[in-house]
């Protein structure tokens, strides 16, 4: 999708290090971290929000992704977190799991 910073970012159009990438799902660090790590599991295609998230399997593979990639990183305790409209706080429009931790 034109304009879509995290479209930009997953199809490569804007050099980004990747932490852990598959054909689906690309995680890559928040510019803004709010916590020691701070991280974003965003599928490749576009997706406005959870609530458009129609395809059960890339569902899935979201949710294990942010299984993965913790503990590929050694990190047991985190928050996950999905803002989802902007009166809760959405402000990119490509769905996102935003990954917190501090320990
Ligand atoms: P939201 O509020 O939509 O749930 O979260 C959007 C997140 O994306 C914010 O934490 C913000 O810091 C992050 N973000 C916005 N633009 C960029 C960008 O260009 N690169 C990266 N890595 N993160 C971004
Ligand atoms: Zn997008």
């Amino acid at each position: 999708m034109e304009d879509c910073i995290f479209c930009k970012i997953a199809n490569g159009q804007i050099p980004t290090d990747f932490v852990y990438k598959s054909d689906n799902v690309v995680v890559f660090n928040d510019i803004n971290p709010k916590a020691r790590v701070h991280m974003l599991v965003v599928p490749k295609v576009h997706i406005k929000s959870l609530n458009e998230l129609e395809d059960k399997e890339l569902m899935a593979e979201l949710l294990q992704t942010v299984k993965d990639v913790t503990k590929k990183l050694g990190i047991t305790d985190y928050k996950t977190l999905i803002n989802t409209g902007r009166g809760a706080g959405q402000e990119v429009f490509h769905l996102h799991i935003h990954i917190l931790s501090n320990s």
